[in-house]
């Protein structure tokens, strides 16, 4: 099928996958994307070699010591340029979400929507990287600190979010002065490609170098030499829990920064006295939502046994009213999962639950037949499980819930937090002593905590992100900022004498 999105945003034939000043033809290998709804090729991406990492990430460096002398606001319109750019394309942009990564079409244009919000959020900061001033103990001295522009930022991103969380980090790095080398995940090469293509043209006719670069290509030639590479003070990799293992202690190795967005193991807890409409909506959406492949998706139910049965049934109904196809149909609301291997883990974890003693209430199986042909179409699917079962533990990436019966909310905290995952967690009930237990420092460990709506879809005003095995790190709103820049604490002597702090005389 011919799609004429592509063109308009520039993808045909064989596609350059690296850009530092300028696009340039790398020398690797060609990387082939397909549709996972339907098994076609959408296009094709030459991927970097390690020369051509070189040659990026020192056009990156030197693009960097012109960029972190630009006034902020300065930088920030040239980010207002580039969110506009997106806003532009972003019907288009929003078809390549959906056609390379699966996810429904108003789940692609709201990912490109989350792009174009933080363009928007980090123009305003750009006048905002406050520092503080406080008073020096010292006579006629002055004490402040302010931000300086860290460096090269490298952002490796993981399949599922293919635009949205490069946005999240470059947006914000770029106005703090920092140039940002984008290492994208090998499942969706075209959307960064095209992402950059439309970005690229708005740096070059300011002439800044290569502050907003792209490298496709693999971990020997890109990812592994990146995280190695003292050029990168800053390494913020979304993924797996075992890449963020290998990243994590790499670059720890080499003492400097990682920003950590890994895996998650969200579970929802339903109280006797919730409004049960809302929860039940918030679990199939949280659970099928982007066929289960959201960090955030809800994978483990906790259910109060008043209501237990009874919203188990409603959930199974609901789960009968799922259409399960191509994404980019008005109607559907499951996707296909990203490739056969995703597949085979889905298959892996339903044997896993059986074997441990779980119950399939509801799908279980992979899709066939017409409409399905790619293979990687499966049910949603509902477990009856109980909270020790060592399955139930894992972040399986695809639409599997677990659902347990639990007798009160303290159990259902226990057994929330009784998982490496910290990410995203939230509670249904209209009991206010429950809500703000369950948001106390004793109530949920997650980074994120809601009260009557799902685990997933958060907005980007405040930090994102979570802890234990999710990695610890924050991105997007709030003060996330300040990771992407180094603090320098500045006293400053307008007097004339040379008084010593804490009262200490010498000589
Ligand atoms: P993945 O770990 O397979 O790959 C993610 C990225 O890391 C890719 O670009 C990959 O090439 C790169 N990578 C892998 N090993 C590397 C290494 N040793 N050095 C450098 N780069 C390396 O993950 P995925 O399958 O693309 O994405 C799904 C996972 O991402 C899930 O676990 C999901 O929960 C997680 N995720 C987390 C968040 C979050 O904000 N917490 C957001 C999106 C996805």
């Amino acid at each position: 099928m011919t799609h004429e999105f592509l063109k308009e945003l520039g993808l045909e034939g064989v596609n350059s996958g690296a850009c530092g000043a300028e696009f340039f033809e790398p020398g690797g290998e060609i990387l082939s994307s397909y549709d996972p709804a339907t098994g076609e090729l959408i296009g094709q991406v030459k991927q970097a070699t390690r020369e051509d990492y070189e040659r990026v990430v020192a056009e990156a460096s030197e693009a960097f010591k012109k960029w972190r002398l630009m006034p902020a606001p300065k930088r920030g319109e040239l980010v207002r340029q580039a969110g506009n750019a997106m806003r532009s394309k972003k019907d288009a942009l929003g078809k390549l979400v959906t056609l390379e990564m699966g996810k429904l079409l108003q789940e692609g244009l709201g990912e490109v929507q989350e792009a174009i919000d933080i363009a928007d959020y980090a123009v305003g900061l750009s006048r905002q990287m406050y520092g503080v001033t406080t008073h020096s103990e010292r006579p006629e001295h002055r004490l402040y600190e302010q931000w300086h522009p860290l460096g090269n930022v490298g952002v490796i991103t993981a399949f599922n979010f293919p635009i949205a969380v490069w946005a999240w980090n470059a947006m914000i790095a770029m106005v703090c002065g920092d140039s940002v080398v984008w290492k994208p995940s090998p499942k969706t090469p075209l959307i960064a490609v095209a992402t950059q293509k439309l970005l690229h043209p708005i740096f070059a006719a300011e002439g800044v170098g290569a502050i907003c670069s792209l490298l496709v290509g693999d971990l020997d030639n890109v990812g592994v030499p990146m995280v190695n590479d003292r050029r990168f003070p800053l390494i913020s990799a979304t993924g797996s829990c075992r890449m963020g293992r290998e990243v994590a202690s790499t670059v720890a190795g080499r003492l400097a920064r990682s920003v950590l967005e890994l895996g998650g193991n969200n579970a929802l807890t339903v109280l006797d006295d919730a409004p049960l409409d809302l929860a039940l909506r918030a679990v199939v959406f949280g659970a099928c939502g982007t066929a289960g492949q959201r960090c955030t998706s809800t994978r483990r139910l906790f259910l109060q046994k008043g209501i237990a049965e009874d919203l188990t049934q409603k959930i199974v109904d609901a789960y009968k009213q799922v259409k399960i196809g191509n994404p980019l149909n008005e109607g559907t609301l499951v996707g296909p999962l990203i490739d056969t291997d995703a597949v085979a883990m889905y298959e892996k974890a339903i044997e896993a639950a059986k074997a441990q003693g779980g119950e399939v209430l509801a799908g279980g199986n992979v899709l066939k037949g017409e409409g399905y042909e790619s293979g990687c179409f499966v049910e949603p699917t509902i477990i009856r499980a109980t909270k020790d079962m060592a399955i139930v533990k894992e972040e399986t990436f695809a639409p599997i819930l677990y659902v347990m019966t639990v007798e009160d909310l303290n159990e259902a905290i226990d057994a929330q937090n009784d998982v490496d995952q910290g990410l995203s967690s939230s509670l249904f009930t209209v009991n206010m002593r429950a809500s703000e237990r369950f948001l106390s420092a004793a109530g949920s460990d997650c980074g994120i905590a809601n009260i009557n709506l799902g685990t997933s879809g958060a907005e980007i005003g405040l930090a994102f992100g979570g802890e234990k095995d999710t990695g610890g790190g924050r991105e997007a709103g709030s003060d996330s900022w300040k990771v992407y820049m180094r603090r320098q604490t500045n006293t400053l002597n307008y007097g004339t004498s040379l008084p010593l702090a804490q009262g200490i005389t010498f000589g």
